[in-house]
């Protein structure tokens, strides 16, 4: 089988983007959107016994194609004796043993693809671990999550959205399409957009919903607007963790509505928190399970490690992944909205720190692993099991580890990159070690503090 070069690996993403953007994407969902829209809808108000059923069913399916089509599967079930067609109940499913980043890392991409030319579509995750993984993602998949994503903002929004209002997501990188069909169009403000810019924008085009990162939208909130006088109804955050508190003071100081997404690359949509503030697992996306430090499955109500299988993606099929957040699923809750979804309390993800500069202005997390997910994608550096760590030892000093992954990268570009976030006064020192200086492995932290 064929390896990809770095050269190909880099250009990837662009050849996948390109193809997404052709108008036939855009027709097709239409279509699926007028014959699916019903079915979609209704899916979390389905009782959880027929979501349960489903769920088993289509879990069935992704294990016997990811064994038959995908080699790691392939070995990995063989070493467990599985044989086709053996999932036909829940206790089946529970014997297969768990997915660690690693093995996706380590299987890239032969092992984890059925075709190398599957990685034109791809995403790439560093997570919780700091350490790239990149993954095939199916067109199908790709069809799905956009329509799922018209499900969420109707379901967040309390069944208001409609086709004619716009979302602006202010993130890392656009979705693979911005529109279905000329309908429900999706605006782009790259993180790195400076607030009084994007607040500007925000007035001139009256968007109904946002997406962002609670950190971003705290920066919105500082400088004193009301979102509500442009017309924003419904604020999401998504990506870091913000608790009910946090968003309430968000909510009082820019007049709108915030709700939380629980999501992560591999997984996509794991909970949605709804207008009644319970966090229901989106149960078509993925199926989560709780588990504790020993890998035994726990029961309703106890706090321990989230496990998902994709339900999405064939590409690289995603089941039984430690994804390493810290939930527990609440047991026999009730809510009075219309989902029928699993309800999850109090999810850890990272703990995040912040770096501050010489000017006193603090730059959150989520921004570093931002500007690291855009060595990818901006500045064309191949990312595949590469890990990182930023470390501020001082006001003024920034020092970056990297253990490099599959391919060789230049320390300059990436250097370069930092100046994109921290202001040019500060000394920054990149080192490639084999390993980060503050990881025992266990809670890895993408950055550190020391002051
Ligand atoms: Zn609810």
């Amino acid at each position: 089988m064929k390896s990809i070069s770095k050269k190909e690996y880099v250009s990837l993403r662009k050849r996948g983007e390109e193809y997404m953007k052709l108008p036939i994407h855009n027709e097709i969902l239409r279509k699926k959107l007028i014959n699916k829209w019903e079915d979609l809808k209704g899916f979390p108000e389905k009782s959880q016994e027929e979501i349960k059923k489903w769920q088993l069913k289509r879990i069935s399916y992704l294990v016997d194609y990811a064994f038959e089509n995908i080699p790691l599967y392939r070995k990995k079930y063989s070493q467990v004796g599985y044989v086709k067609g053996s999932i036909k109940t829940w206790d089946d499913f529970y014997k297969l043993p768990y997915l660690r980043k690693e093995e996706l890392i380590e299987g890239f991409p032969n092992d984890i693809a059925k075709n190398i030319d599957d990685f034109m579509l791809s995403t790439r995750s560093s997570g919780s671990s700091g350490k790239f993984v990149t993954l095939a993602v199916s067109q199908q998949a790709i069809y799905t999550d956009t329509l799922q994503t018209i499900r969420q903002f109707y379901m967040q929004s309390g069944k208001k959205y409609c086709e004619d209002d716009v979302i602006l997501f202010i993130y890392t990188c656009p979705w693979w399409v911005d529109n279905i069909g000329n309908k429900y169009l999706q605006d782009f403000l790259p993180t790195t957009t400076k607030v009084d810019v994007a607040i500007e924008h925000i007035k001139k085009t009256r968007p109904r919903y946002i997406s962002t990162y609670p950190t971003y939208l705290e920066k919105i909130a500082s400088t004193g607007v009301k979102l509500s006088d442009y017309g924003v109804e419904l604020v999401i955050v998504h990506s870091e963790q913000s608790d009910a508190k946090q968003r309430k003071m968000l909510k009082e100081a820019l007049n709108v509505e915030v709700l939380d997404e629980y999501s992560s690359e591999e997984l996509t949509r794991i909970a949605l928190e709804c207008p009644n503030h319970h966090y229901h697992l989106e149960e078509d996306a993925c199926f989560i399970e709780i588990i504790d430090e020993d890998g035994n499955k726990l029961e309703d109500g106890n706090v321990g490690i989230v496990v998902g299988t994709n339900l999405l993606n064939t590409a690289t099929p995603i089941i039984r992944y430690i994804q390493g957040d810290l939930t527990k699923i609440v047991k026999d809750e009730k809510c009075s909205c219309s989902n029928h979804g699993r309800i999850i309390e109090g999810v850890k993800g990272r703990s995040m720190d912040c770096i501050i500069t010489d000017t006193g202005e603090k730059i959150p997390a989520s921004c570093f692993m931002d500007l690291a997910y855009n060595w990818f994608l901006t500045y064309g550096i191949p990312v595949h099991g590469l890990k990182y760590q930023f470390v501020q030892p001082e006001i003024g000093v920034v020092d970056l580890y990297l253990i490099e992954g599959e391919y060789s990268v230049k320390l300059r570009s990436i250097k370069e990159s930092l100046y994109t976030l921290l202001p040019k006064t500060t000394k920054i020192n990149v080192h490639k070690v084999d390993k980060l200086p503050y990881d025992n492995g266990r809670k890895y932290r993408c950055v550190i503090s020391l002051i």
